[in-house]
């Protein structure tokens, strides 16, 4: 049987501390398109942000631990998906320089990273490029012991918040990457999207900027492996987020349908409602258990496993809009009012089916494997 041990059990502890310390204002940073400074100081405080770093800069252990990675987002989640985000990024955004970078640049920047003294972006996404990212135009050209980047990016998480963006790139027939301060020359960054789920969203536009040639990262010319490193640790985490959220409505919805009566009896008690919450409840639990598992064989061996983790993701985040739709509904009019705590997460559930791969991107990478495996 597969549980959680005891130090991922601590773990979880200290997440859910800070999720619940969050909660009383979670509504209000779930709006915020800047970095709440109360989310933000709470993170600082509980030392969370260690999970996404090594242990050799400040981190909790030597090699990333998603499935730690894993249950403090599901605990984020289920309070505020701000909260989540500021964690998650940290990893998403420094993964790249952690297995990529040199000595000097992982010394400088990783330590504030684990202590969310600075804040990490990973840019990806171009106005014309998403799901297809080996289309991206953002060039990078070697100049002497500089490197030179030209292009836009968009979408951003923390756009205009972090302090560096660890940016994707084409040079020659390949792809690289580079760490860019956010502070370079050349760098502009405007607010992004007006998103259903508000978010920290920037739109970057690098023209001519310049960065030492110590801050590329990884392989010149084969980025993309880094990439790959970053899904297979961050991918299954994103399901953990799914996991958290559809826990959150499907409480709100059995909440509600204890309290409210109708018929005479209370709403938990007829026979529609009662089957919506169980299956949602079975679906929830399927998803965790599930997520767990792929979290664990990340933590063993994260490329090897990376099907799991998108089959993970696939059916974690799928859960969630299927359970807090089903939540909505049993709650009747009131899971439409616009400020309640179910509708704020029928919004923030929505993303969670686009980034990190959506799901169709998912599937048919996983479906093109599925048959190579059976030929
Ligand atoms: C809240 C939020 C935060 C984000 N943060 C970041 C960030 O920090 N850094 C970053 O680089 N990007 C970020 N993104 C961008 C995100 O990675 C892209 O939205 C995602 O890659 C999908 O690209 P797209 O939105 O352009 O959709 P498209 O690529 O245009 O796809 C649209 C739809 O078409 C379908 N589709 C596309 N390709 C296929 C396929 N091969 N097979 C089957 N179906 C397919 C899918 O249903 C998909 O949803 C963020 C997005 C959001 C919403």
């Amino acid at each position: 049987m597969f549980d959680l041990t005891q130090e991922h059990r601590d773990i979880q502890a200290r997440a859910r501390a800070v999720a619940e310390a969050v909660a009383p204002y979670a509504a209000e940073a779930d709006e915020y398109t800047q970095v709440h400074p109360g989310v933000l100081a709470e993170l600082r405080e509980s030392g969370l942000a260690r999970h996404v770093v090594p242990a050799a800069y400040g981190g909790a252990s030597e090699r990333l631990d998603p499935l730690a990675i894993a249950v403090v987002r599901e605990a984020l989640m289920y309070s505020s998906a701000h909260l989540d985000s500021m964690f998650g990024m940290q990893g998403v955004g420094s993964y790249s320089l952690s297995v990529g970078g040199l000595e000097e640049l992982k010394e400088q920047w990783l330590p504030r990273v684990a202590t969310m003294d600075a804040i990490a972006g990973l840019a990806l996404t171009e106005p014309d490029v998403g799901s297809d990212l080996r289309a991206v135009t953002t060039t990078l050209t070697a100049d002497g012991d500089e490197v030179v980047i030209d292009g836009r990016k968009s979408f951003i998480t923390n756009g205009g918040a972090a302090d560096f963006y660890c940016v994707l790139a084409r040079e020659g027939d390949g792809y690289s990457m580079v760490l860019v301060p956010a502070d370079s020359d050349g760098l502009t960054i405007e607010p992004g999207a007006d998103l259903i789920a508000p978010h920290i969203l920037g739109e970057l536009a690098f023209h001519q900027v310049r960065v030492p040639s110590t801050h590329r990262l990884g392989v010149p010319g084969k980025a993309f492996s880094l990439m790959l490193q970053t899904l297979a640790v961050f991918r299954v985490t994103v399901a953990a987020s799914g996991v958290g959220l559809a826990q959150a409505a499907l409480d709100e919805a059995v909440r509600h349908a204890q309290e409210r009566s109708q018929f005479g009896r209370p709403l938990a008690e007829l026979g529609a409602v009662s089957q919506s919450l169980a299956l949602s409840w079975t679906e929830t639990e399927a998803a965790r258990s599930f997520v767990y598992r792929a979290a664990a064989l990340a933590t063993e061996d994260p490329l090897g496993h990376l099907d799991f983790s998108s089959m993970a993701k696939v059916s974690a985040t799928e859960t969630a809009g299927r359970v807090v739709d089903r939540s909505v509904q049993t709650m009747g009019r009131f899971g439409l009012v616009r400020g309640s705590a179910i509708e704020r997460l029928y919004r923030n559930a929505r993303p969670l089916r686009v980034y990190e791969g959506a799901t169709e991107v998912l599937l048919d990478s996983l479906a093109r494997r599925l048959v190579k495996k059976g030929r």
